[in-house]
Formats: structure tokens, sequence, C-alpha cells
């Protein structure tokens, strides 16, 4: 592996983040704040949150098995996912290479960046091959993106396929695993100590069921944490979400709960949609929804609209030619679109 500070821009390395009051001050017990210029008035939402969302971190190194050091908050996913942009790739010079079809956000944050996006096609099971993803790397390549559970197929990319891009690339590698509370295999998460310019991406928008909230996480060693702290808004995760995603944490057998139900209802959505006649294939999946390949995705899509049921239609996407990507819902939700399905 090439060092962190190679790999990172330059600007980025020897920038001094802004200091907030409340970064400056810590350590003793203090209880009159006349350091940020708030309002005393209006608590709790006076005061400027913890830019470091410290009590929310230790909830989440519990639950997750990683230190605090190496957690980094964010505005959703996506925040972490520009920041990777931000902090390594330098515009109209480096480039990233991803698995493709996956989700779009790689894509546009490059865009957003003005950095050479390169895809690289999945086989026709949505696998990843290490070697094709190698051979587009080149000099100039700072990151490697992989999602796994991958989004819109849902299959999990082969950990050992995974594991020789880790093991062989010399930059960055990002595994988003957005999905990961939804099977039992071992999340990369678990060996960010092993490989030193592994990122993997983990939100509460799916298995926590706190979408709305916006809050993402990055898993890292504590450099790379570092840079990320260095280079985001210094009050990037408001106080609300602090206090909703405690809450949360809190209650993780309620999420366990949730996550057996949908599985369940993976099961019976799957089994409905194998009988069919309109469904011609569906994907393998370990994520909460499934990719199934239709007689016609579009005119059924169409027709759901009709009925008030929203999917997603993947059709113009690569490899996923007349295929639908369908959420699991609660069970009644479920059973609404399999009454529709079969009256279509
Ligand atoms: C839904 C999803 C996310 C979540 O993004 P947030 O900004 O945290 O809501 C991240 N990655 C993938 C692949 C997703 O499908």
């Amino acid at each position: 592996m090439r060092d962190l500070k190679d790999l990172t821009r330059p600007n980025i390395w020897s920038l001094s983040p802004y200091s907030s009051a409340r970064d400056e001050y810590s350590g003793h017990e203090a209880h009159v704040f006349l350091d940020a210029n708030e309002n005393p008035y209006n608590q709790p939402y006076n005061r400027y949150p913890d830019p470091l969302q410290r009590e929310v971190k230790a909830l989440i190194a519990k639950q997750k098995g990683v230190r605090e050091e190496q957690i980094f908050l964010g505005n959703g996913s996506d925040e972490a996912i520009d920041l990777v942009y931000r902090c390594f790739t330098e515009p109209r010079k480096d480039n990233v290479v991803a698995i493709d079809p996956t989700y779009g956000m790689y894509k546009v944050c490059a865009d957003i960046n003005d950095v050479e996006y390169r895809p690289v096609r999945l086989d026709n099971r949505f696998q990843m091959s290490a070697n094709k993803m190698l051979a587009a790397c080149d000099e100039h390549t700072k990151v490697v993106w992989i999602c796994s559970p991958n989004n819109p197929s849902g299959n999990l990319i082969d950990p050992e396929e995974t594991e020789r891009v880790l093991m062989s690339f010399d930059g960055i590698v990002v595994i988003d695993e957005a999905y990961s509370d939804f099977n039992r295999s071992k999340p990369f998460r678990k060996r960010i100590e092993q490989y030193p310019h592994l990122i993997v991406l983990n939100t509460m928008s799916k298995a926590w069921g706190c979408a709305a909230i916006r809050l993402g996480m990055a898993f890292a060693q504590k450099e790379i944490i570092g840079l990320f702290n260095k280079v985001k808004y210094p009050y990037n995760v408001n106080q609300l979400t602090q206090l909703k995603a405690m809450e949360i944490l809190r209650s993780p057998l309620e999420v366990e709960k949730w996550v057996s139900t949908l599985l369940q209802e993976r099961s019976r959505m799957i089994e409905a949609f194998r009988m069919l006649p309109t469904c011609r294939e569906i994907f393998p999946t370990d994520a909460n929804f499934f990719l199934a390949r239709m007689t016609d995705a579009q005119s059924i899509y169409n027709y759901l609209i009709e009925k008030g049921i929203i999917v997603r239609n993947r059709s113009r996407v690569a490899l996923c030619d007349n295929c639908l990507r369908i959420t699991i819902g609660t069970k009644n939700e479920n059973t609404q679109l399999i009454a529709a399905m079969r009256q279509y």
C-alpha cells in the first residue's frame, strides 16, 4: 500500500481545520457556557451539538465492535462518499474504479468533484472479478468502490474476490455495507484493523429504520477518520439526529425483530413472484429488496403506479434489462403488491 500521505490530496493533508468553540474547550466539568455566542434560552435547541458526536459513537462502537476513534459520522453515507473524493482525489488528474452496476452516488460524487469514474462490468450473476478491477487501475487510481450486498442486484459480492482487491490494490478501498444487517456473512467492518487503506460504510437508513434522520457511518483506521474530521462541516450531525440515533441504538432488539420479519416477508414475496407469469427471473438477494426480471418492466411499473404502488424500474441500468427492484415493505404492503401483480 502507498502511505496515507501519498494518497491524500496535499491541500487536505496540510489543512488546519476550523476550530469551533466546543472543540477548544474540553476536560473540566463546566456549567457556564459563554464561549459560542449561543442564546441561553430555548433549551435544548439553543446549544451547538458535539462536533465529534462522542456519545453516539460510544454506542455505535459497542454495537458494531469497533473503537470510537475508528468511526466517522456524517449526514447520511452520502457525506462519507463525498469526503472520500474530497480527501483523496485530485480533480482532472486522479480516477476511481467501481463495480458496475452499483449505487449511483459514487458516480454522481465523482462528477461533482470532476474525477474520472471507471465502471467495471460485473458478470451476469452480478459478481466481481478482482482481476478485471485491478486491470482497470493505473497509477492515478486512488479509490476502488465495492458495494456488498450490491444495489440494485441485492447479492453479496464474493468476499474472496473482495479480499483479492484488498491485497493487491495500493490505494483506498471502500466497501459499502449499507445492507450488512440483512445477512450473516462476516462484515468487512471487522477487518479494518487488518487493512489500513480500507473504509467501510454503514447507515442508519436501512435496517435501523432511520432514513429520515440522515446518519451515515464510515469505519476505518484512525488516520483516515482524522482526515474526514478535518474536512467535514464542524457541526455536520445535528442534535436532533444525535438524540434519535442514541434512542434507536439503545433498542437493538427492536431492530433485530424488524430484520427477521423483513427476511420472512422477503421469502414470501419471492415465492409469490416466482409463480407470476410476468416474472422471468429473480436474482439472489442478501438485502431487504430483490431484483426481478419481468416480461415488460416498464408497463408493469406504470400499471403499479396506477394502483398507487411504487417500485423501482431499473430497466435502463447495465445488466438489468426489464428488471424491477422491489423493497420489502410491511406484510400489508407486500400483500397489496402481490395482489396487484396477480391481477396484471
Ligand atoms: C441506501 C444506501 C445507502 C444509504 O445512504 P444514506 O445516505 O446513508 O441514506 C448507502 N449505500 C447504498 C449502497 C445504499 O443502497
